[in-house]
């Protein structure tokens, strides 16, 4: 199947019915084949709604996740993201249409491999991906004004929330991995934190330490 305007109908449908509504994130969504992004056997099951498995046993996330999440983090044009979990790079790109800058992290080297080839391949300029343990955030980087992990934490990690601007937002899934997860949006104040409990999720755990391969 292609992203022709038949699958991007049904694609953007499905986005709308399960509350992604912002129309700068659909419209990003529009843009980008997510079939890129899903190599073999499942690619032709990349416009469904449905989490598929990518390489190093992890997946890319479920189409109305990435919106829900992408709307959540209420991105402006100048904002220097950071987003925790690279995959399949499907996430970051659709970061990149929205923000100014984003970095990208991921354990895995593979798979920052791959999504760098496919930032390549698209002639995206704004994103930057590194392999590493992106639970410690990326010092050199910081602040950042959004950051997003695409992996579950028991808790909002203690670096990442050092790492994010007053006025800042985070958005992280939290909670067991084996369970239901809660996706948590975490706003930096002048005088502190605030936490808001979003809606349900299921991601695969935040892992600590570098992937082998
Ligand atoms: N955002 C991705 C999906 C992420 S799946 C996409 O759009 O396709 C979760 C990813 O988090 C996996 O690739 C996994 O390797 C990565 N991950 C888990 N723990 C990590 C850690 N401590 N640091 C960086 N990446 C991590």
């Amino acid at each position: 199947m292609t992203f022709d305007a038949e699958a991007k109908m049904q694609f953007l449908f499905a986005l709308r019915s399960k509350g992604v509504t912002d129309t700068a994130v659909l419209e990003a969504m529009e843009k980008v084949d997510r079939a890129l992004f899903v190599q073999g056997y499942f690619s032709d099951r990349a416009y469904e709604d449905m989490p598929l498995p990518i390489a190093c046993g992890q997946t890319i996330s479920q189409p109305s996740v990435v919106g829900m999440m992408t709307q959540a983090l209420k991105l402006g044009p100048r904002d220097k993201v950071l987003e925790v979990g690279t995959g399949s790079g499907y996430q970051a790109v659709i970061l990149s249409q929205l923000a100014r800058r984003v970095y990208t992290v991921d354990r895995h080297r593979r798979l920052v491999q791959s999504a760098r080839g496919i930032f390549d391949a698209l002639n995206i300029p704004n994103i930057t991906a590194f392999a590493a343990d992106g639970s410690h955030g990326l010092p050199d980087q910081a602040p950042f004004d959004r950051i997003l992990v695409t992996a579950a934490a028991e808790d909002p990690p203690g670096p990442l929330l050092a790492q994010l601007k007053i006025g800042g937002i985070m958005v992280v899934p939290v909670g067991q991995s084996d369970a239901v997860q809660r996706l948590i949006r975490v706003r930096r104040h002048e005088t502190g934190l605030d936490y808001e409990e979003l809606r349900p999720v299921r991601f695969v755990p935040l892992v600590e330490g570098l992937g082998k391969e």
